[in-house]
């Protein structure tokens, strides 16, 4: 479908520039041509006056025969050049517009492709849990001999799936909303880094308080302009993150700089990730090292990206540092 796309849309640039290529050749046709048509009429002339001045032919009927032939075989060259010229534009601008239009279609192509590889990965992330929810409530519907206490543990199963499920497409339609909007329309309004945070860490105590897993936040007072809702969320993923992947009873530090740009880092002493995972765990749906991380709190995928498209919003970004067995330092940097 790439090829074909290409090469229309090679066949319209060259339509394009042969239909102006050959506007511009008739122009200059035409113009030559009076020209030499002017100066055939204007010899013509000269050698009629000369033969009524001096009675008798005194012109050299041989030199206004050259003449005339020399005008055509001009007017021939003339017509030769242009095509040749209009030749060669047409197999240039062949290449030329194939490669253009490669260069136009090449965003189009991974755009699509990413939306394919996201219908793809979000297709296989929800069949999941739809096919363990069909495969349990089937096997309840063909032997209703359960007791009460078995049913009860297939709809909290049941339920569990649901709220997988629920957790998913709400994840998707965060990610669409942000991807969607741009800085123009969210509500910006001034904040105070230190109150925020604290704010933001209240959020994720209960979850921290569970594994033991104390936050501290050393961050200024620095004021800023932000959406808050949408940067504590961005905040709230990262420390879900850093309390998901440690272990109990260690430690999570937020600090800040102020230079240029506003800079938030979050680090933990969790289980780290590999320098290929780095690379990789803003891409929707990835997960590092499934062995390693796989456990029940384990999402998506999709958090990091959503707190990497709200950083993009807020016309910043997210970075990360992290060794195995070490921890993970995740830098939020914002225009100030
Ligand atoms: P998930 O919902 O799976 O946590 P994320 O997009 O938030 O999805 O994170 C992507 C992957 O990045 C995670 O599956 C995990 O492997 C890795 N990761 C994220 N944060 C951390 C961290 N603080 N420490 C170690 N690994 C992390």
């Amino acid at each position: 479908m790439f090829r074909h796309t290409r090469l229309k849309l090679t066949a319209w640039y060259l339509l394009i520039i042969m239909i102006v290529s050959l506007i511009f050749s008739t122009v200059i046709y035409i113009d030559v041509n009076r020209e030499l048509t002017r100066f055939e009429r204007f010899q013509t002339l000269r050698q009629d006056r000369m033969q009524s001045d001096f009675g008798t032919v005194i012109g050299d009927p041989i030199s206004a025969a050259v003449d005339s032939e020399l005008i055509s075989e001009a007017r021939g060259r003339l017509i030769t050049s242009l095509v040749l010229l209009n030749v060669c534009i047409l197999a240039g601008s062949s290449v030329a517009g194939y490669f253009l239009a490669g260069r136009t279609l090449t965003p189009i192509k991974t755009m699509l492709d990413d939306q394919a590889r996201f219908i793809g990965d979000a297709s296989h992330e929800l069949k999941t849990p739809l096919t363990s929810l069909r495969s349990e409530i089937e096997v309840y519907l063909r032997s209703r001999k359960q007791t009460k206490k078995e049913a009860d543990a297939i709809l909290t199963s049941n339920l569990e799936e649901v709220i997988r499920l629920t957790q998913l497409t709400d994840s998707f339609m965060q990610l669409a909303s942000y991807e969607k909007r741009n800085a123009q329309n969210i509500p910006m309004s001034t904040i105070n880094l230190r109150d925020f945070m604290e704010n933001t860490i209240k959020k994720v105590q209960p979850f921290a308080q569970k594994k033991k897993i104390s936050i501290k936040s050393s961050v200024d007072a620095i004021a800023f302009m932000a959406d808050e809702s949408s940067l504590s969320q961005l905040f709230v993923i990262l420390l879900d993150n850093a309390i998901k992947y440690s272990k109990n009873g260690k430690k999570i530090k937020i600090t800040s700089e102020l230079g240029e740009q506003l800079i938030v880092h979050v680090r933990d002493e969790g289980i780290g990730m590999d320098s290929a995972s780095q690379k990789h765990i803003f891409d929707r749906f990835y997960r590092a090292d499934k062995s390693r991380t796989s456990n029940s709190a384990s999402g998506y995928g999709l958090g990091l990206s959503i707190a990497k498209a709200i950083a993009e919003l807020h016309g910043g970004n997210i970075t990360v540092k992290s060794v195995i067995g070490k921890g993970s330092q995740f830098s939020v940097i914002l225009p100030v």
